[in-house]
């Protein structure tokens, strides 16, 4: 075991900068435009805020690459495009808490995907509500060959946050 098994953790949404240029621009980054819907129910999670939406607040469903956005290189095949909900408007997007979001880890099983700085997958785990997911995430962060974990809901497998070292 390294020390990065005993270190924190840094859970990334979708980046703030992201969101603002993709509001401006009207269209997500693979020409789908940027329809609001009224979400009357809540329960949308949302990858700008790292929470569910509100009943009647305004959203949108993008298509995200979060690998591409993750590496530096070019990801080739490993570069997914997925559905994610985010916010019609502006918002203050996510404050970082060190933890996979506790509402979350509450009631969303999740996999939690291993990639190496080249954007390839190295490994991966599920986990459970009940599972403590901030100790899986930093076991697959001892491996040094692990660059960031990219957490996915087991069932329809949509991005949902991204976990980095502290
Ligand atoms: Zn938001």
């Amino acid at each position: 075991m390294t020390s990065n098994a005993l270190g924190g953790l840094r859970i990334q949404a979708i980046p703030l900068g992201t969101m603002r240029r993709l509001r401006s621009q009207g269209y997500d980054d693979h020409g789908h435009p940027w329809v609001r819907r009224v979400d009357r129910e809540g329960g949308a999670p949302l990858r700008c805020c790292l929470r569910d939406s509100l009943a009647g607040e305004g959203i949108v469903l993008i298509s995200y690459a979060p690998v591409r956005a993750a590496v530096t290189v070019d990801a080739g095949a490993y570069d997914e495009v997925g559905p994610v909900f985010v916010h019609e408007d502006p918002c203050d997007g996510y404050v970082d808490q060190g933890r996979y979001p506790t509402d979350w880890a509450r009631v969303r099983p999740q996999v939690l995907r291993a990639y190496r700085a080249d954007g390839s997958i190295a490994d991966g785990v599920r986990v459970t509500p009940g599972d403590d997911y901030d100790a899986a995430a930093r076991e697959l962060l001892s491996d040094t060959d692990i660059a960031f974990l990219h957490a996915r809901n087991v069932i329809f497998g949509c991005y949902m946050l991204e976990i980095l070292r502290a």
